[in-house]
């Protein structure tokens, strides 16, 4: 039973992007055309122009997926389908894993193991958290290996060798020891301390930690898997930086990040809390994407700098969070009883009892993903919209989309895209972006810019 905590931060703090374009002159053309009293009539639209009157949102976005070869499509389907099936794997496997280790009694072994060593309990905490965290990842290691690794392979997504992909699961491994020893050692000294109360002050510890790992990211542990770098000098900086300052972003929260070292997915994110705020966009984007598409991605990243998205998440899922150790201290103290014994496991501040507590708040992020992915996936449409509003480029949008369907299933049920998806689904994103079109089809810039297929 590994702790997902660290992962379900990634995911909170990445972002995936789109976007587009220039600066052009986006002022309407509205007329007052004053008449006799006591009417007034405002002219506030011009004539269609020629071949966009029949402009349809929904036959534009079919004709945009259509672009997908079959192939493509089916290939990503199966990719991202494989993933559903693997949230389940993994979480039957950790649970199986915590099972054996209660059970077999391997995890009162290793308390007793760490009781031996030294009769300071605030020590003996991360003794055991170091056991836990090797032999999880140990019998975990193969199904790491396979997702990580070969399936990311075999549907091309990956782009490292073997042993750079060991390395950096190597990294990771360490900074978990690391952060888990740590928050499992205050939160064991609570437990001691107020027993009954422990979920709350647990609940705490966790959410004052997630804001510490996000705040220190952008500098101590995104370097080290990849180089962020100012952005090179081009027409294209120029552009984006001209955006981030109409936004209140200062240039310097704007990097460039060489995700080329592992994968071809182009993508952006926005990291970091307080001073370490920044947004990134990824070499892929920059070599895949014409100027337009860049600076759509970009327009959206920047909605979730301007909106504070990081902070909504935090609190958002501080709240889950606290549910999720009440839900802890209820089902351990349940279990406890009926088992503790068979496992020798004692109160809540017996380490032995770690498998118990992981293996509950497992269960309960796993049920509790809907509402999680609804979350981010709110707050990726309101990013849509804002770089929408702020680039003005539904098509270059629209084309980034279909990149982002080289990773994600364009076309799922509405059940499926509410179930597992944190990001609008493809199709969802463009149908949005040719909305918007419709809306705007008498702006110069939008009549003056490309044709969407119909
Ligand atoms: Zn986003």
């Amino acid at each position: 039973m590994r702790f997902r905590l660290l992962t379900l931060l990634a995911a909170l703090v990445l972002g995936l992007g789109f976007g587009p374009v220039q600066a052009q002159d986006a002022t309407p053309s509205y007329s007052i055309v004053p008449h006799s009293a006591p009417t007034s009539k405002i002219e506030v639209a011009q004539l269609p122009a020629a071949g966009v009157s029949n402009f349809d949102p929904v036959k534009a976005t079919n004709a945009y997926l259509a672009q997908i070869p079959a192939k493509d499509r089916a290939r990503t389907d199966a990719y991202f389908e494989g993933g559903y099936v693997l949230q389940v794997v993994d979480l039957v496997y950790a649970l199986v894993v915590a099972g054996l280790l209660l059970w077999l009694k391997i995890s009162s072994r290793m308390r007793s193991w760490a009781e031996s060593i030294t009769s300071r309990r605030w020590l003996q905490v991360p003794i055991y958290a170091v056991q836990y965290i090797v032999i999880t990842t140990v019998v975990t290691l193969p199904l790491s290996i396979h997702e990580g690794f070969f399936r990311e392979h075999h549907y091309g997504l990956s782009n490292q060798t073997f042993g750079q992909w060991f390395g950096e699961f190597g990294i990771s491994f360490l900074i978990e020891i690391i952060a888990f020893s740590l928050v499992l050692t205050l939160i064991y000294a609570a437990a001691r301390k107020v027993q009954r109360k422990w979920w709350m002050w647990g609940a705490g510890i966790t959410v004052a930690f997630m804001v510490v790992a996000i705040a220190i990211a952008p500098v101590f542990i995104e370097p080290l898997s990849n180089k962020y770098t100012p952005l090179p000098e081009s027409a294209t900086r120029n552009a984006i930086l001209s955006l981030a300052r109409s936004q209140e972003i200062p240039a310097k929260d704007v990097y460039l990040v060489d995700a080329s070292r592992q994968s071809k997915r182009v993508s952006a994110n926005v990291a970091g809390l307080f001073g370490t705020t920044r947004i990134a966009l990824n070499d892929n984007l920059m070599n895949r994407c014409t100027p337009s598409e860049v600076l759509q991605v970009l327009g959206h990243e920047m909605g979730h700098y301007v909106m504070n998205h990081v902070g909504t998440s935090i609190t958002w899922l501080g709240l889950i969070i606290c549910l999720g150790f009440w839900f802890v201290d209820w089902g351990y103290h349940r279990l406890t009883r009926i088992f503790g014994a068979k496992w020798d496991v004692r109160g809540i501040d017996d380490p032995a009892g770690l498998p118990l507590i992981l293996a509950v708040f497992s269960v309960f992020m796993f049920l509790a993903t809907p509402l999680t992915n609804t979350m981010t996936r709110t707050q990726e449409i309101q990013a849509d919209l804002f770089g929408l509003n702020l680039v003005r480029q539904p098509d270059a949008e629209a084309k980034v989309d279909l990149m982002l369907g080289e990773y994600r299933k364009m076309d799922p049920s509405p059940l499926e895209e509410f179930v597992f998806f944190d990001h609008p689904s493809g199709k969802n994103r463009i149908l949005m972006a040719m909305r918007w079109k419709a809306e705007h089809l008498n702006d110069p810039d939008i009549m003056a810019g490309p044709i969407s297929p119909q």
